[in-house]
Order: C-alpha cells, then sequence, then structure tokens
C-alpha cells in the first residue's frame, strides 16, 4: 500500500473514497478478510456501488464504518483521515477550528470530530508501568485557573506568598513516566493527598522503583514500592530523567493547551492529555527512530475499530446533534 508522507500528499492520496475504504479495512481487519460484525465470519460478496460487503452467512451487509468511531458520521471518509492525520502529527495539537476551515466543516462539527478521535487515540492499556525492572517517574502538574498550567512547588510558594488563591477550579494531572517507556496520565477533579499515591497502586507493578519529588502525599509508597526522593538523587536525575522525563511530557502539554486549545473545560481535559500522551508515546519506534507521520497515522487507525462516541456522550447533552 502506498504511503502518502505529507499532509499534502496525504489528502490527496485519501481523496479517493476506495482508498479510504481500503485502507481502514487493511488496518481493522490485518488477516485481510472483512469480518462481519453480526456473525464474526469472513466470507462475503463486496457489493461495490453501496461500498459494503454483504455476508454470505447472515446476508447482512455492513460498511467499513459499522463499529468504529466514523459510524452514522455523514462526513466523509477523506476528511476524516485528513483530521487524523492534522490531530496525530500537529506536535502541539490542532483546534476544531483549523480542522473545520482545513477540511470543510463547521468549527462544531470538527470539535466532534476531534474528541472522537481522542477518543480512538487513548491507548486502553491495561498493563501496569514498571515490572521490567525499570525506575518509573512520577510528577503532578495543575491545569485550569489562572495558574493554568504551573508545576505544583512553583504554585504552592505562589499560593504562600498570598500571590495564588486557592485550588478551585484547578485540575490536577498525574503523568507517570517509565524509565524508556511510556507515559500515563491521570486527570483528578482536585487534589487529594492521597490521590497521587492511589493512582501510583493502580498503574505500577508492586515493587517497582517510584521516583517523586518532596510531596508528602507519596511518603506512603515506600509500602509495597521503593520510593525514591527526586532532590536526593540530583546527578541521577539530570542524566537519566530530566532532560527525558515527564517535564518533556508536561512542556508538550503545556504548549497545546496555551497555544492551541484556549479554552478547555475540566471536564475534557483528560481527552485532550490522551492526546498528548499518544503523540508524546509515539513519538519514536522501538530502536528509538523517529516515527514516520504515516507510521503514527496507521497505528492510531488500527485503533479505531469497536470504539464509538455519541455527541451526547461528548457533551452531556442528549438530543442535540453535531452535524
Ligand atoms: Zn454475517
Amino acid at each position: 500500500m502506498e504511503q502518502p508522507k505529507t499532509l499534502q500528499k496525504a489528502i490527496r492520496h485519501f481523496s479517493n473514497e476506495r482508498v479510504c475504504i481500503d485502507t481502514i479495512a487493511a488496518l481493522r481487519w490485518p488477516e485481510g478478510k472483512p469480518v462481519c460484525p453480526a456473525c464474526e465470519k469472513t466470507e462475503h460478496y463486496y457489493l461495490a456501488t453501496q461500498k459494503r460487503w454483504k455476508c454470505k452467512e447472515c446476508h447482512k451487509q455492513f460498511s467499513v464504518k459499522l463499529g468504529t468511531i466514523f459510524e452514522d458520521s455523514p462526513i466523509t471518509l477523506d476528511k476524516w483521515l485528513t483530521a487524523l492525520w492534522m490531530i496525530v502529527n500537529c506536535r502541539n495539537g490542532v483546534s476544531s477550528y483549523e480542522v473545520g476551515r482545513a477540511i470543510g466543516i463547521t468549527q462544531k462539527s470538527a470539535w466532534f470530530v476531534l474528541h472522537r478521535l481522542r477518543f480512538a487515540l487513548q491507548t486502553g492499556s491495561i498493563t501496569k508501568l514498571g515490572g521490567n525492572g525499570a525506575p518509573v517517574q512520577v510528577d503532578e502538574t495543575f491545569i485550569g485557573g489562572k495558574a493554568r498550567f504551573m508545576h505544583r512547588v512553583k504554585r504552592e510558594r505562589l499560593s504562600r506568598n498570598g500571590g495564588m488563591q486557592g485550588g478551585s477550579g484547578k485540575a490536577v494531572v498525574v503523568g507517570l513516566l517509565e524509565r524508556g517507556g511510556k507515559v500515563k496520565t491521570a486527570v483528578l477533579a482536585h487534589r487529594r493527598e492521597n490521590g497521587p499515591e492511589k493512582i501510583v497502586r493502580e498503574m505500577v507493578e508492586p515493587g517497582t522503583e517510584i521516583h517523586t519529588d518532596e510531596f508528602p502525599g507519596y511518603y506512603n509508597l515506600k509500602d509495597g514500592y521503593m520510593h525514591k526522593v527526586v532532590n536526593h538523587l540530583e546527578g541521577y536525575v539530570k542524566e537519566n530523567i530530566h532532560t527525558n522525563g515527564i517535564e518533556n511530557f508536561w512542556s508538550c502539554l503545556k504548549r497545546g493547551l496555551a497555544g492551541t486549545y484556549i479554552a478547555v473545560e475540566p471536564f475534557h481535559l483528560f481527552r485532550y492529555v490522551d492526546e498528548q500522551a499518544f503523540r508524546f508515546n509515539n513519538r519514536k519506534d522501538a530502536d528509538n527512530k523517529p516515527l514516520k507521520d504515516w507510521q503514527r497515522f496507521e497505528l492510531a487507525l488500527s485503533q479505531i475499530a469497536g470504539k464509538r462516541l455519541t455527541f451526547a456522550e461528548v457533551t452531556g447533552k442528549v438530543g442535540e446533534t453535531a452535524f
């Protein structure tokens, strides 16, 4: 299969609907045969004019969109795939205004398209971090309000000096980064002393070496983990973690939130964090070589099957439609 190398080439490539269908089908059914969503059999006819398959077993028809985030969408596949290309390859993310203008749909439709795509970008991985002996760095950051993006230590210093008001309206993002591995995140609505500890216990294998700052909320981690406080390990941190570590992820997230997504509601914050984590976790391959744009695109596209997200689920507004 031809693999476009730039956004411009991708747009031209996917301007042919058959190419879109074949691309999605190849990633959705890697064994090479479309699987009937109704009976899971793989014998079928292709109805070329309707661009659907008809199952030989149960005689039901299905399109490549059925059971994916594209299902029930009147937006054409070329637009969906262009939007996906943009969201996985724009370093700082891409706003619904930009996508709407670029592919010729309303901002409201583009907003929904992007949220569905973000949903597909969630890794859904249930594997815990650690376990293979690599240490895991854990850190938190605050997002929202005037301190829209600020490291906890700095914010607390300001707070003590009377420069900041309390913690209302701010969400806490907990980031966990396995050395040489992937970042996982969790968004907490409020900061609770035991919040980050609970996240660590959910996401990291017991016995793993954990690096944190001096926040007292981490102190209980010595029960079950090898807990090391970062400031006591300064040289080590500088060499191995600081430059490629969680700070790097925070700065990517910060650029996206500050520059591209001007007003993110706390309710939607985790989706933007997931989006950034997808790009961050897929910037390099296993040999540490930068991933190409089409590789990141294909990876994302392979995640779309079986994922649905309705407008009501995104907004809580039942009965309203984005299109
Ligand atoms: Zn069937």
